[in-house]
């Protein structure tokens, strides 16, 4: 049997002398595994196909469970990830939160397509708002939402000092709950990743410098780690590498 779909591939190793086992994200069945015959052979017509970061249409041969890659086709391989080494280690954190969060067998083209537009955004800049808008949405995709509105105790907008309640997946006022202290600047970048007002003050922009949003999505990026861990015992390392890069 054959089988053609669009994947993501997120992680490579070695396999024999001359091939690859690939662990893919598809839109169709999910993480899937596979192998690459020869990729590692010079001038391998399908090596592109068994890097890490890579995005195209893959076609397997199919049999008795295993997946056997016959052809690909390339719609984006980020090489720039591959030269820049924060962006590097922003990609890696995205491929790492797929596989995490990815299941065997389940449609997943709501995560594949989060990531490959979070890969591109790494690409061309932005990788903490890359990274905070990417996480923000995969876990709300794994059932996991992060709520920055109003404190779910009492209804109030909370500000200043506050607390995020991982039990709730909500920031809420710092007397409404015994959650992790967060300050007012990540539940702004939280707040400006999902699209919504950063807040009263007009964002950003009003008080203090330029440097809040930056401070306020790495802020976000850590509360993120934790709350990824916390809800899926996994651990996200690239993303303690990614911030000490930044530090
Ligand atoms: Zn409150």
């Amino acid at each position: 049997m054959e089988d053609k779909t669009d994947g993501l591939v997120l992680r490579t190793a070695d396999y024999g002398e001359n091939d690859k086992m690939l662990t893919l994200l598809t839109a169709a069945r999910g993480k899937i595994s596979a192998c690459a015959r020869g990729v590692k052979k010079a001038g391998a017509k399908l090596s592109f196909a068994a890097q890490p970061f890579c995005f195209a249409e893959y076609v397997f041969a199919v049999k008795g469970g295993r997946n056997t890659l016959t052809a690909a086709s390339l719609y984006d391989g980020f090489y720039s990830l591959r030269e820049d080494v924060e962006k590097f280690y922003a990609g890696a954190v995205v491929l790492e939160a797929c596989e995490k969060l990815a299941c065997e067998g389940e449609e997943s083209s709501e995560l594949l397509v989060s990531a490959v537009r979070a890969l591109g955004e790494i690409a061309e800049g932005d990788a903490e708002r890359a990274l905070v808008k990417f996480l923000l949405s995969a876990l709300d995709g794994a059932g996991y939402c992060v709520r920055a509105a109003e404190c779910p105790v009492c209804g109030e907008m909370p500000a200043g000092r506050m607390r995020f309640d991982f039990a709730a997946g909500a920031f809420t006022c710092y007397g409404c709950s015994d959650g992790a202290p967060a300050s007012e600047t990540t539940y702004r970048a939280v707040r400006e990743a999902q699209g919504k007002d950063a807040g009263e003050g007009g964002g950003f922009g009003g008080e203090g410098s330029g440097a809040d949003i930056g401070d306020g999505r790495r802020r976000a990026l850590r509360l993120l780690k934790a709350y990824f861990s916390d809800k899926t015992e996994c651990d996200l390392a690239a993303l303690d590498t990614f911030l000490e890069l930044g530090a």
